[in-house]
């Protein structure tokens, strides 16, 4: 593993969250879904970070469920978590990439993944995970989305770069109609996910990050380059945001 990677990892580990989101949209996601709690529910939580999303999901539906990331260190973190919030018997870990799990086809009933699917690409995630799912199972994953038609040039281009696949609701509901889903609701995350929930608790952490790594200056670039990021979020949030979308497989 690279320094920059150790690095990034050591940042994020110690936040409940590590992209944008809320226990309040999660659970927004589930009703647009209406999933009824069921402990015979079986979930999968995709790039599950240290766990928002899961310990959300395992206290709303009364179900287990597995929690995948393929960074051992964040499983290690919400293993220790869900000790503390009394859901380890719920909430199992599974180190594996998103982009070859080793589920069974036909076997999950819910497909949830939040703020990590653009790490192998929209479109790819979708064509990939459907085989997973049950006939009628949801799938409910939250994709960096453009709110508006026209926007400022300086956000296209940033984003346009970072991550190509960036688009409006519009047409990521039709990726996910081509990929053989039926689109069940859209809402775009408010920016309490993204100040309140994840950029202001990273911010906070920043200086314990740099005491603990001597203010190397590979530390500090690093602070440096999610300080760039929360900007350009705070500067455009009217035009950008986090997607969640929840779907229903159709039947072959
Ligand atoms: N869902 C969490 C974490 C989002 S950050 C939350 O909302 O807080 C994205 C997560 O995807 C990270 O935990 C990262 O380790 C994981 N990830 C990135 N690439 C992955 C891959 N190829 N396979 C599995 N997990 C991956």
């Amino acid at each position: 593993m690279t320094d920059d990677m150790r690095l990034l990892i050591d940042l994020h580990l110690p936040n409940d969250r590590q992209g944008p989101g809320s226990d309040a949209a999660t659970q927004m996601a589930l009703k647009l879904a209406g999933v009824q709690a069921d402990p015979g529910l079986k979930i999968a939580d995709i790039g599950c970070g240290t766990g928002a999303a899961a310990f959300c999901l395992a206290r709303h539906l009364g179900a287990s469920v597995t929690a995948v990331d393929f960074l051992p260190e964040f499983l290690t973190e919400l293993n220790r978590r869900a000790q503390d919030l009394g859901l380890a018997a719920r909430v199992q870990t599974l180190e594996a990439s998103m982009e070859d799990l080793p589920f069974d086809d036909a076997s999950l009933d819910v497909i949830w993944s939040e703020g990590a699917i653009y790490n192998m690409g929209f479109e790819s995630g979708l064509t990939a995970w459907r085989r997973f799912l049950k006939p009628g199972g949801v799938l409910a994953v939250s994709e960096l989305t453009w709110l508006t038609d026209q926007r400022p040039e300086p956000l296209t281009r940033h984003w346009d770069e970072a991550y190509p696949e960036v688009a409006t609701a519009g047409r990521k509901i039709r990726q996910i109609e081509t990929a053989g889903y039926e689109p069940v609701g859209y809402f775009p995350l408010g920016t309490d996910c993204w100040m309140e929930n994840y950029y202001l608790p990273l911010q906070r952490s920043f200086p314990a990050f740099l005491d603990r790594h001597g203010h190397s200056e590979q530390a500090k670039a690093l602070v440096d380059a999610e300080q760039a990021e929360i900007a350009l979020y705070e500067t455009y949030s009217d035009f950008v945001s986090y997607g969640f979308y929840v779907a229903r497989r159709l039947p072959d």
